[in-house]
């Protein structure tokens, strides 16, 4: 029997820690979960060479840095090996993927810590945001304690855009197609796998989802369009700063630290609408926070039915490539 493992060679999994003669947070940085946003990767190399060489001095605690995620997607220069890293992120005893393997060695290692930053870039030309958690709750899907802290920890990377709610979005969607596929049965009609795959709450779950279970908390960095030379650069001070604010490097002299007073834009994430049919369309090429007004046309579904806004909204993670009963874009609201 030949393992799952030797389909890979040449390809490991690398992470370095630092530790601190003092007692201090755990802290894990990471980049290239998606294996064509390299602007993390450039920026924690950066920051190990600098540890490594003097430039920053180590305070109290440890941060594990994991420049490759994803080694496979990262060695291809694609988003994914195999599948989407950052969906469905658990330790899988009977691994079927490159990225399930990924999962059986971060998993454990993100449980070891408990704060993550994740570093990410993105398709069009925006600028960069933070995603953050829900707000407390003790509710079933995401319950979390360390909303205050996770968002003081997002005022100090050095970006005003704020975006929420994409959990529970997902789980409402998720909930709205598991109806679809009873329906479906009932109806004598079957489903097809990627159709199931999206019935399950738990495909919604990636690195920082995966992070707040364990008890911890949580940001993802969206420093800006995959190729903008400055990407890494944003990477480099949040890093910086996150570090320097949880304590766990002294602040360099050459830090940036992030203006407390500039103004933050927050948007949360409402609603999830799903692609039907292959063929349906967007009537023209939307980016991410594109603006909509109520009643404008988003799209047309394959037998001609317009897909038109019920209220004004900020679209957003538009995917004209999804597949028939996955997400095809999401709606965002500007919190007041
Ligand atoms: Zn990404």
């Amino acid at each position: 029997m030949t393992s799952l493992a030797s389909a890979y060679p040449g390809i490991h999994f690398n992470s370095v820690t630092f530790t601190a003669l003092e007692a201090g947070p755990r802290v894990i940085i990471t980049g290239a979960v998606h294996g064509n946003e390299i602007c993390g990767t450039a920026a924690i190399r950066r920051v190990i060479e600098e540890i490594n060489g003097g430039l920053l001095t180590l305070k109290a605690g440890l941060v594990t840095f994991v420049p490759t995620t994803n080694p496979l997607a990262y060695a291809k220069g694609q988003r994914s090996g195999e599948r989407n890293l950052n969906r469905n992120l658990y330790p899988n005893p009977e691994p079927k993927d490159f990225e399930d393997l990924v999962a059986n060695w971060l998993c454990p290692l993100l449980a070891q810590h408990e704060v993550l930053l994740d570093l990410h870039s993105f398709h069009a030309m925006n600028e960069p945001f933070v995603m953050v958690g829900p707000a407390d709750n003790d509710g079933p899907l995401q319950p979390f304690k360390h909303a205050a802290k996770e968002k003081a920890l997002a005022r100090q990377l050095g970006v005003q855009r704020f975006v929420d709610g994409w959990l529970a979005t997902y789980a409402r969607g998720v909930a709205r197609r598991q109806q679809e596929a009873a329906q479906r049965k009932n109806n004598g009609e079957s489903s097809s796998k990627s159709e199931l795959l999206n019935t399950d709450v738990r495909y919604g779950v990636g690195t920082t989802e995966f992070m707040r279970s364990t008890g911890g908390y949580a940001l993802t960095l969206e420093c800006g369009q995959h190729k903008d030379p400055q990407a890494p650069h944003v990477a480099y001070r949040a890093i910086i700063n996150a570090l320097s604010f949880l304590g766990v490097l002294e602040q360099p002299k050459h830090a940036q630290p992030a203006d407390q007073n500039a103004p933050i834009e927050s948007l949360s994430i409402h609603e999830v609408i799903d692609k039907v049919h292959v063929e349906d369309s967007f009537s023209r090429t939307w980016g991410s926070f594109d603006q909509i007004k109520q009643g404008e046309l988003i799209g047309t579904r394959h037998d001609g039915t317009p897909v038109v806004a019920a209220a004004d909204s900020i679209i957003m993670f538009p995917d004209k490539g999804a597949q028939a009963g996955a997400e095809w874009f999401y709606l965002a609201q500007r919190n007041a």
